[in-house]
Formats: structure tokens, sequence, C-alpha cells
């Protein structure tokens, strides 16, 4: 008898416009894994319903986009530490009947930078734009590069406060035309707001100006290049695209989901398949 495939889903709300049933695809047919992945539209009154279904044995899997990334660490059976400290779950693995809650946004982000930069960028001084959940994954990443110095700029100041508790050496400024001497003085720029997002808006005040030494990553990845990324790539930075962070967080997600070394895997075909989809 035929082995029944895996099966994984992303859920969300809204969920139909997620490359991740795509990305997932792209990745089992590299690795001849036989799974299939779609994407679940899950309202947030269905959430708890949708999830006896997992613990029932309908998927082996889930990736968590918003609006459940906060809401469903309460509805599992535990959370690995790093989604403890971030207070975030975009991955979900089931062991049995119980469901354990991972924060796999982290080790893309810290993969991402050491594919481009070719190490890990350690004693950095970072500037990172938002406070939400990603600017969350994205402090404890770059706190677990011993930053030097990890200034966080938000429009709501007191959400900027709580992201600079999460680490040593941070600090909560508003995001706003005053930031022009933290922005002179980083060498990583970490675009976690979602401005940018399917417009031409750029989240770094104009009067900051931008050096050619700096490094520039925009986890908004749709348009691929976003303002933000157009103004660092005229600046002489080094820019990398949030497609990058999406590829290497399902790469995470895959090898807890089926416990398997994900190293072979070709990041840059999946990126490059993906990229016409993203623009
Ligand atoms: P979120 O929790 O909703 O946070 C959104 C952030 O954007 C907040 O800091 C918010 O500021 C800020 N913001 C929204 N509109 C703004 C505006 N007009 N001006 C200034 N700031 C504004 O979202 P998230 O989950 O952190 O995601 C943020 C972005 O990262 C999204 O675009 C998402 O797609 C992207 N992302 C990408 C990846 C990847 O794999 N590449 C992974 C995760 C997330 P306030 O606090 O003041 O509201």
């Amino acid at each position: 008898m035929k082995p029944q495939a895996a099966r994984y889903a992303v859920i969300g709300d809204p969920v139909e416009h997620s490359l991740s049933p795509r990305l997932f695809g792209l990745l089992f047919e590299q690795l001849k894994l036989n799974a299939n992945y779609r994407a679940e539209r899950v309202p947030t009154d269905q959430l708890g319903a949708f999830l006896k279904r997992v613990r029932a044995g309908e998927f082996q899997g889930l990736s968590v986009t918003l609006p459940h990334k906060v809401t469903i660490t309460s509805l599992l059976d535990g959370l690995e530490q790093q989604a403890v400290r971030i207070g975030a779950v975009n991955c979900v693995r089931v062991e049995g009947k119980k469901l354990f809650g991972h924060n796999t946004d982290l080790g893309g982000l810290v993969r991402t930078l050491h594919h481009h930069l070719g190490g890990h960028p350690t004693r950095k001084k970072v500037l990172i734009l938002g406070a939400g959940g990603a600017a969350r994954a994205a402090a404890v990443a770059m706190g677990s590069l011993s930053a030097a110095e990890i200034v966080i700029a938000n429009r709501t100041l007191a959400r900027a406060k709580s992201v600079a508790e999460l680490v040593d050496h941070g600090q909560a400024l508003p995001l706003d035309n005053d930031l022009r001497t933290a922005c002179a003085k980083a060498d990583v720029i970490i675009n976690a707001t979602s401005v940018g997002l399917l417009s031409r808006a750029d989240p770094l005040p104009e009067t900051c100006a931008l050096r050619s030494h700096q490094v520039v990553l925009d986890l908004v990845y749709r348009p691929l290049e976003t303002a933000l990324m157009r103004r660092a790539r005229e600046s002489g930075c080094t820019v990398i695209d949030g497609l990058w962070v999406l590829v290497y967080q399902a790469l995470f997600q895959l090898a807890l989901w089926e416990g398997r070394d994900v190293e072979a895997v070709q990041a840059e075909a999946l990126h490059a398949a993906l990229a016409p989809e993203a623009r």
C-alpha cells in the first residue's frame, strides 16, 4: 500500500495570498518528500476548534501567520524557549496528540545574514524599525549575535520599550526625524514594520542618510525591492530582501516537522523560483 502523504498547512486570516504553499511545494519536490501543504483560512474564533482537528491527526505540522502568532501561544501544550521570549509562534510541531510552538523567524533571520555576509555579524550596532512580532524576533536574533547596541524605533514608543527590554544593550526611540543619529551609527538596519508592504512607502525618515558600509534588510518582501531597499541600493549599502528570511525560516520549520537535516537544500533555487511571485 502506498504510504500516506504527510499533511501540513499555513493557518491565518487572510491567508489566500501566502507564498508558503508554493514555497513548501518546491521544498518537498527538491527533497523528494511525500507531503502536501495548503493554506487554511482560520478565523480567530475558530482557532481552538481547528487545533482539535490537528490533535486528532489531520495535520502533521502547521505554519502560523497573522493574526494567530500571539493568540496561539496560550492554546498549545508547550513552547520552545525562543518562542516564549519572543511571545509569538510561527510554527507548530505535532507530537502524538500534543502541539508545541516554535519561532523560526529568529533562525531564518540569522541564517539570512550569514548567507549574505559570509559569516555571523557579531558585536554590531543594530537599528530595528518596528515593534511587532517580527521586530521582537529580530531583536532576539541580533541579541543572540551579541550585538553591541540594539535600537528599536517604533511609531508607538511604548511598544518599542517593551521590545528593547528583551535584549541587553536595548534602547527605544520614536520612529521620527530624530532617528538621524541612531541611523548614522548603525551597522545593520532591519525594517520590521509593515510599511512598504504592497506600497511605495518608506519607513525610514528622509532625514536619515544611509551609508555604503551599512547592511539593510527589509523583512517586507512584497514588492521584492521596497522603497527602502531601493534607497539603500542607491546609497551603496548591502541590501537583503525579506524573501530570504521567508525561505530560511521555512527550512527550519521543515527540519522541526520531519526531524531531518535541511543543510543540503538549495535556498538560492527556492528564492529564484519565488522571486517573480513576490514582485
Ligand atoms: P505587526 O505585529 O502587525 O507589527 C507591525 C509594525 O509595523 C508595528 O511596529 C507598527 O507600529 C508598524 N507600522 C504599521 N503601520 C505603520 C505606519 N504607517 N507607520 C509606522 N509604523 C507602522 O506585524 P509583524 O508580524 O511584526 O510583521 C511586520 C512585517 O514584517 C510585515 O510586513 C510582515 O509581512 C513582515 N514579516 C516578514 C517575514 C519574512 O519571513 N520575511 C517574517 C515575519 C514578518 P505600531 O506599533 O506603532 O502600530
